[in-house]
């Protein structure tokens, strides 16, 4: 049975008593297996819901109502303008339900609602209303051609079609808002399948796409497992496009899955980002930025800050800072007001994160700060954690963890080349930030540092309009921004002979 926290608002609670089905076709539906699966409280351990649970059936069943949607649907002969106003009701909508969202994404996810409230909620409502803005707004050109007057070529930007996206747990609404803004945008119809261990606010979205009368079939929402709903999706022969995020691992998955019938794919991956301060950096201002550079979502970002480089005239003080900073967090349930800091999101999350933890320790790293578990047993909560004495061959120097986890490191000398050389030493290319006053330095770092999205004296700031995404294993393809609208066009050359 269903414990209700009594904490929560009477739209969450009611939410909650409600059946958890699938989207497809405008209509919910219980999965054709009859399948439910449970989601938990991470905090608590507590179940949450039960869940229809998609596979390869739904998926074929969710593909065939986006097909016909794009096909034959009214969507695809609505204009630009009316696509936008259904998103921006969308927002309207979803800023409307600000709390229950806030609310949602903290039961399910772990993390506090005072930060799902001024972030996750409010980036997702920005992220509708900035891609409703594109749906007026996708031209093609007219190419001049070398012999004038003999043809006339001009290109036209088209909707990719059915799209298949598949998201991760870390940031569950605002990743949902991510993929469905720029396929809505652009025309696209979509199945979208939303990580298993957080599908809870994306239903809830599905439920606000009826309110706002999307078309039927333009927005299919699946809740299930990567293994098998997801790798349907991936692998359907009627999907045009795929959207992944999610970790490196899987994201090669989903690229032979889509081989079968060569699908567009974009691919936003894993990181292990540096941040790297500078002796003439603001240390006031690098010390609290890099802390929550790994800190924030509990490190659970792909564009984490979990390299930290400080030059050894400042090392210390940026690793007091630091260390000074993680002992204030305060970790605990994330429907707590003064929670800075909730659990892991999973059981599985959790065995990683002090899995890595462990190695670091038994590899001979020091923990500055943190290093293990916390919290009673019920929640899976682990302490913001600061390592030195790494060095560069340790897993925990190489390889994602995905947890409040940082390894701070000095480095000797201002060479930047070299140091650049440092930061570029991963296998990913997501993120990175550089600590100085001086702007020379800060602007040559930002383009010899190999990475999608290079931050000057801040980290983790996102606007809808910027293109986010990976150099290397990273991924493929940008989200946001106008970047993005490439992923969901196709761009058709048309010649006149005159
Ligand atoms: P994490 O390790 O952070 O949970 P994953 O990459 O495993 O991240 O999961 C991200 C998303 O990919 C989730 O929605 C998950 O269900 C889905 N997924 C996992 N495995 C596969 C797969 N083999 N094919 C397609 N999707 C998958």
């Amino acid at each position: 049975t269903i414990a209700l926290d009594n904490r929560l608002s009477k739209p969450t609670a009611d939410f909650l008593s409600r059946r958890h089905k699938l989207l497809i076709n405008g209509e919910w539906v219980a999965a054709k297996s009859g399948k439910l699966f449970p989601v938990y409280n991470p905090a608590t351990g507590t179940l949450l819901a039960q869940v229809a649970e998609a596979d390869k059936a739904d998926v074929d069943e969710a593909v065939k109502a986006a097909r016909k949607a794009f096909d034959e649907g009214p969507w695809r002969k609505m204009t630009g303008s009316q696509r936008g106003r259904l998103m921006w009701k969308l927002a309207d909508l979803i800023e409307q339900h600000l709390e229950e969202f806030a609310e949602l994404e903290s039961i399910d996810n772990g993390k506090p609602v005072t930060v799902a409230r001024v972030a996750d909620v409010p980036l997702t409502v920005d992220m509708f209303r900035y891609m409703g803005g594109w749906a007026t707004k996708i031209p093609g050109s007219t190419l001049p051609w070398s012999v004038p007057n003999e043809y006339l070529s001009y290109t036209q930007r088209e909707p990719v079609g059915v799209v298949g996206q598949i998201i991760p747990w870390n940031f569950p609404l605002l990743m949902a808002a991510w993929k469905l803004g720029p396929a809505l945008a652009a025309g696209c119809t979509i199945v979208l399948k939303v990580a298993e261990q957080t599908p809870l606010s994306a239903l809830r979205l599905g439920e606000l796409i009826q309110e706002a009368g999307f078309p039927n079939g333009v927005v299919n929402i699946l809740a299930g497992y990567g293994e098998t709903a997801g790798a349907a999706l991936a692998a359907h022969d009627a999907v045009d496009k795929v959207a992944f995020t999610g970790s490196t691992e899987v994201g090669k998955l989903i690229v032979k899955a889509a081989a079968g019938n060569l699908k567009k794919v974009s691919l936003e991956l894993g990181g292990k980002s540096p941040a790297i301060v500078f002796p003439d950096a603001d240390i006031d201002a690098a010390i609290p930025g890099t802390a929550s550079a790994i800190f924030f979502n509990h490190g659970q970002c792909c564009c984490a800050g979990s390299r930290l480089y400080a030059h050894k005239k400042v090392f210390d003080k940026v690793l007091d800072g630091i260390v000074n900073e993680a002992k204030k967090i305060k970790v605990g349930e994330g429907l707590d007001p003064k929670t800075n800091m909730g659990p892991l999101v999973s059981e599985e999350q959790f065995q990683r994160v002090t899995g890595y933890m462990d190695a670091g320790l038994k590899e001979g790293a020091k923990a500055a700060v943190g290093g293990h578990k916390t919290g009673d047993n019920n929640g899976y909560f682990v302490e913001p954690t600061v390592f030195t004495n790494t060095t560069r061959d340790m897993k925990i120097v190489r390889e994602e963890i995905f947890g409040p986890v940082v390894c701070a490191e000095p480095f000797g000398d201002e060479d930047l080349e070299k140091m650049a050389k440092q930061a570029n030493d991963t296998l990913y290319g997501l993120a990175a930030s550089v600590w100085t006053k001086d702007i020379g330095k800060a602007h040559k770092m930002a383009s010899l540092i190999r990475s999608g999205t290079v931050w000057v004296n801040c980290h983790n700031v996102f606007d809808a309009s910027l293109p986010f995404g990976g150099y290397k294993q990273s991924g493929w393809g940008r989200e946001m921004g106008s970047e993005v609208l490439n992923n969901y066009t196709e761009t058709k050359a048309i010649t006149v002979k005159l």
